[in-house]
């Protein structure tokens, strides 16, 4: 069966995404491809904002970057749990109707639990999805994505490439900055949370500037002003690596698929 969406970003909690790899979300919308997110739970344990409020800032982030589809699947927040069943078999059921070309997920070394769970969950519902035997909601056709790529949260990973995000930098930022009620409006109300030692990454109030220095690290590997890491747990292979290097998106060949 082939692929309905050619990239779903699967990320623990709404703005995940947006922030670690809104950029290329944002690219492969502006080139033209259904691109999608499904944030896995509502975050309903963050300190601000209520999940309605949370939804209508997703949305609003979603038309940032250009995305067709956003959706919630609903798992709890602060349990998300790879080894849970029922998770599984909920993220399975989503996969196999949306089927998305590319995943990306958490890079499986983070600091939030939710975000290794998520890393983990996502590797194995790429895996299952692709079993007829294995249940799940829906009962749609077993489908297998292309390929898993994890994206970098807290912890640095190691790229297997980095994509050049220098001209959706705005889409990106419009797109965090559309999670309102988590970013901090006034730096002396900033409000601490679990996920970092001085407060979240989203409600630091140089959360801006932290992610616009991360995203010209990573670019400056690749001679771009602003970059995002990718890792891919598989090799990829590529058709022409000259016509790779020399930029313009070159296809990478996927043999046997479809
Ligand atoms: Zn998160």
């Amino acid at each position: 069966m082939t692929a309905a969406l050619a990239c779903l970003a699967l990320a623990p909690h709404p703005d995940d995404a947006e922030i670690c790899c809104g950029g290329l979300l944002a690219s492969l919308a502006a080139r033209g491809y259904d691109v999608g997110i499904l944030d896995l739970t509502a975050g309903e344990l963050a300190t601000q904002g209520t999940p309605e409020q949370r939804a209508e800032e997703s949305r609003l982030a979603a038309e940032a970057l250009g995305l067709g589809v956003r959706e919630n699947l609903g798992l709890p927040d602060g349990g998300l749990d790879a080894g849970d069943r029922e998770q599984l078999a909920q993220l399975v059921g989503a996969l196999r109707r949306l089927r998305p070309e590319l995943v990306l997920a958490p890079y499986r070394e983070a600091r939030h639990p939710d975000h290794v769970a998520a890393s983990a969950l996502a590797e194995r519902a790429v895996f299952f999805c692709g079993l007829r035997r294995f249940d799940a909601p829906g009962a749609h056709a077993p489908f297998r994505p292309r390929a898993l790529l994890s994206y970098q949260m807290r912890v640095a990973l190691r790229p297997s490439f980095v994509v050049d995000i220098s001209a959706h930098v705005e889409a990106k930022r419009t797109a965090i900055r559309a999670h309102a009620s988590q970013i901090a409006r006034d730096p002396a109300r900033a409000v601490p949370s679990p996920d970092g030692p001085s407060g979240t990454t989203v409600s630091s109030p140089s959360l801006l500037e932290q992610l616009d220095a991360r995203d010209r690290y990573f670019g400056a590997m690749i001679g771009a002003t602003h970059g995002e890491p990718y890792l891919a747990a598989q090799a990829l292979p590529v058709a022409d690596p000259v016509a790779l290097l020399r930029g313009g998106g070159a296809p990478l060949f996927f043999p046997g698929k479809d």
